[in-house]
């Protein structure tokens, strides 16, 4: 098997990417945009030892779950990696997956439930869209196609919210207007790199503005005026990023008109939200994911319930409105500040905030834990942070992972030490049409009536 071989391939499962896997001998065969049930004639574009990545040439045999993708630019994009298969199957992948990393990563034996469904459409409350000149010279947004920094004009992104398309038309007129350059990768000149746009999904509300290559944006008080035309713009940004980088925003951001925060609620709850904070991107299926930890919690007002890794406060906040006192812990000083602010903002006076990793920080010894929220980012946690957990031994912990392979890891950890129960999984579709997944899970202290 070499490099541009024609071979035929059964696709007989998926990988975590989300590609469909062959196998002829002792090959494994990737094929992107395949799906289980399909027979396939590909091409072999790479082969790494017993592994071939390919493409296919033709479809043999096609299985029902194909679907035909809403989006003409999805294949160039790169970040509906399933759109080509329809939504049942979905999320008999995303359970597949997690089932699969229990089982092979964790080595646990525990039930995995269906994957929670959400909207598939219109879903992300965030986006942030390239600026940059198309093939004609003429001033464009959209994506940049996959691994390169040619944009893809899009008209019409299917997972993102459809005032976006209004507030691109108007940054691109002032930049017209006021001739103000797209910012040009290559040789790092240029000012506008991305437009940003924020949507508090309760209220309509919007946070719009550009995130630019220059200290103070020329013009900005026309470009604050144009957007906020619109009467659900409450606040105009201008984020800082003169790095020539792939990371998008800058630590600084200038508020151009209206407000410095926008407000949204989850579960009837009020929270402040920066244009540099962590802020989850699908607000319905937040509510059923938070709405599920507070069932698996079962908190009173005798819990203690640390929310490590708190970003903004949200989970906390939103669970543990009833309990003695909340401690949370993250690593971005401002959205720690927020918490406090979101704290205080929700009634909630018995709660304190930590800035720190929370791998290295000493909780105060006169409040020990009862109750645990974990919600680590993609990494996982750190082995430090599991071992802390294990010797402050709270009753209960729930762990939220948006990674099913490093959550496996952690409740294998968990596990091993004898110390926990680890209960059934509650996987969340967060990003229909991606191939990432979301989980909760509750760890009851084998010591406890309840953990037998
Ligand atoms: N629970 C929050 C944020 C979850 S995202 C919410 O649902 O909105 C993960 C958070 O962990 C981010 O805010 C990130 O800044 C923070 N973080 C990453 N590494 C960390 C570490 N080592 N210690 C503490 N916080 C960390």
């Amino acid at each position: 098997m070499k490099k541009n071989d024609i071979v035929i391939t059964d696709i007989i499962s998926f990988s975590s990417e989300g590609y469909g896997i062959g196998k002829i001998d002792e090959y494994v065969l990737f094929v992107p945009y395949t799906c289980t049930g399909d027979k396939v004639k590909v091409k072999i574009i790479n082969v790494k030892k017993n592994i071939l990545f390919c493409k296919v040439e033709e479809f043999i045999e096609k299985s029902d779950s194909h679907s035909e993708p809403s989006c003409g630019s999805y294949k160039q994009c790169g970040g509906c990696t399933l759109l080509h298969i329809n939504y049942n199957k979905q999320l008999e992948f995303k359970k597949t997956k997690v089932e699969d990393a229990i089982r092979r990563i964790g080595k646990l034996d525990v039930k995995v439930h269906d994957v929670c469904p959400s909207d598939c459409t219109g879903y992300r409350n965030k986006t942030l869209i390239p600026v940059g000149l198309d093939k004609n010279g003429k001033i464009t947004c959209g994506f940049f196609r996959r691994k390169s920094h040619d944009i893809i004009d899009m008209d019409n992104c299917i997972i993102q919210d459809k005032s976006a398309d209004e507030i691109c038309k108007a940054v691109i007129s002032w930049m017209y207007e006021y001739d103000i350059k797209p910012y040009d990768f290559k040789t790092n000149k240029g000012i506008v790199r991305h437009i940003y746009i924020r949507k508090a999904f309760s209220s309509g509300k919007m946070m719009a503005g550009v995130v630019a290559n220059a200290d103070k944006l020329p013009f900005e008080k026309e470009l604050a005026e144009k957007l906020a035309e619109n009467p659900d713009v409450v606040s105009v940004i201008c984020n800082v990023n003169k790095k020539a980088t792939n990371v998008i925003l800058g630590e600084k951001t200038n508020i151009l008109y209206g407000e410095e925060y926008l407000e949204d609620t989850l579960l009837d709850k009020t929270f402040k939200i920066g244009s540099l904070s962590f802020y989850q991107i699908n607000r319905n299926q937040t509510e059923n994911l938070y709405s599920k930890a507070k069932e698996l919690l079962k908190l009173t007002e005798n819990d203690v319930l640390y929310d490590i890794y708190c970003g903004i406060g949200t989970i906390g906040i939103c669970i543990g409105d009833n309990v003695k006192k909340i401690i949370g812990v993250e690593i971005i000083p401002e959205a720690v500040e927020l918490a406090k602010e979101n704290a205080l903002l929700n009634g909630i006076i018995n709660s304190e905030y930590f800035v720190g990793k929370a791998e290295n920080m000493s909780f105060p010894d006169n409040e020990k834990p009862t109750a645990v929220v974990i919600d680590p980012p993609r990494k996982g946690c750190d082995k430090k942070m599991i071992d802390t957990l294990l010797e402050l031994s709270p009753e209960k912990i729930c762990y939220i992972s948006c990674d099913p392979a490093t959550l496996a890891r952690d409740l294998k950890i968990f596990s091993e030490s004898g110390k926990y129960k680890i209960g059934d999984v509650y996987p969340f579709d967060m990003f229909p049409n991606t191939e990432h997944v979301e989980a909760v899970v509750l760890l009851q202290q084998l010591s406890l009536p309840d953990g037998k």
